[in-house]
């Protein structure tokens, strides 16, 4: 060893070699070098000892109010060194150029390490808040159509399964509504102002089921479903007519197009991604996207996007939206035992939106 022994060794201590079980009593002394403090250890009468940075566990830091006692120190294969004085070890630590972790940095600085918390905190809820439906967003783009239109056959069998029953709509009816869904479905086809994401325009279809009360939602992926009993109310209601439904598909053709339920789905599987990340594991997601579905429920901005977009694909269609906020008040009343993508039991605010169809007011539109 060519590096000289610092003169004198001015700190003391007891040394657990590890081989004896007694301790010895040896001088202390701790030498800047270029990788960090080496220290020197000379028990009495013996010769000293030179151990490098990386054969010591350097203990951590404490504030000066809460010094402990005495302190041991890990010297691996070296055995174990009691310090008498921390202070002064701390000092001649320093003093050889020992830099302070970060997790040091932070014990010693109370108000460093609660905006440490105070900003981990924020980051968590500002990635809940706008990090998962932006990225959500994000990868709905590459979310392919395929996908989507098999998560809605595998929830259209279960709904059949535990909710629906076929519908008994005469054939010509069901073909009349099928019509003017269709001219509905053709001016999304051609305008590109009703794509909000560029260039998804999956094929639209209309299915009627009965087996439920007046309702109507939209799976991902194009298809929407709407009931007998739907059906039935816009006739008895005062100024909704076929008019009212045509709005109702057009709000949950607006749920197709803005990819809400996909949107859902994903975010749904980015928190559970994120969190799983963030708390350093990521967990199976078994879920399907179809037995996820059920789960589901608009958010008010989705439905006001929905609202809007119905509002915009009808003046295209140069038909009213009134009838359709006549149906609505009309239907102002929770259906219990529905999936959480429908129209009615998930609408907060159904007078509000009552007026804005009424009146087809387009302030405060996102645009498409
Ligand atoms: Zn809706």
């Amino acid at each position: 060893m060519t590096t000289p022994m610092p003169m004198p060794l001015p700190l003391q201590g007891q040394w657990f070699d590890g081989r004896s079980t007694r301790a010895q009593p040896v001088r202390l002394g701790l030498q800047a070098t270029p990788e960090g403090p080496a220290l020197w250890l000379q028990p009495e009468g013996q010769p000293a000892l030179r151990l490098a940075p990386h054969e010591v566990t350097w203990p951590e830091r404490w504030h000066a109010r809460h010094a402990p006692p005495a302190l041991v120190i890990d010297l691996r294969q070296h055995g174990s060194l009691q310090v008498d004085d921390p202070a002064a070890w701390h000092a001649a630590l320093a003093a050889a150029g020992a830099r302070p972790t970060l997790a040091e940095r932070m014990q010693l600085h109370a108000p460093l390490l609660l905006g440490a918390l105070l900003l981990a905190a924020a980051a968590l809820w500002l990635f809940y808040r706008f990090g998962t439906p932006w990225a959500a967003s994000q990868l709905t783009r590459h979310v392919p159509l395929a996908w989507e239109q098999s998560m809605a056959r595998q929830a259209l069998a279960r709904l059949d399964e535990s909710h629906f029953k076929p519908s008994k709509l005469a054939p010509a009816r069901q073909a009349e509504l099928r019509g003017r869904f269709a001219a509905l479905a053709a001016a999304v086809q051609g305008q590109a102002s009703l794509q909000p994401y560029r260039g998804y325009a999956p094929p639209l279809a209309l299915e009627f089921r009965s087996g439920m009360g007046p309702n109507a939602f939209a799976l991902p992926g194009g298809a929407i479903v709407m009931t007998d009993a739907l059906v039935e109310k816009a006739r008895t209601v005062p100024g909704a007519g076929d008019a009212a439904l045509l709005g109702v598909l057009a709000h949950e053709i607006g749920h197709v197009a803005h990819r809400h339920v996909t949107r859902m789905v994903v975010e749904q599987g980015v928190l559970n991604v994120g969190l799983g990340l963030a708390l350093g594991d990521v967990p199976t997601l078994t879920a399907s996207g179809a037995a996820l579905l059920t789960g589901l429920s608009y958010s008010r901005s989705h439905e006001r996007q929905a609202d809007c977009y119905a509002m915009a694909l009808m003046r295209a269609r140069q038909l009213p939206t009134a009838p359709m906020s006549a149906l609505l008040l009309a239907l102002d009343a929770p259906v219990s035992g529905t999936p959480g993508t429908d129209w009615l039991s998930t609408h907060p605010d159904t007078a509000d939106r009552a007026a804005r169809l009424r009146t087809g007011d387009m302030q405060g539109c996102p645009p498409l």
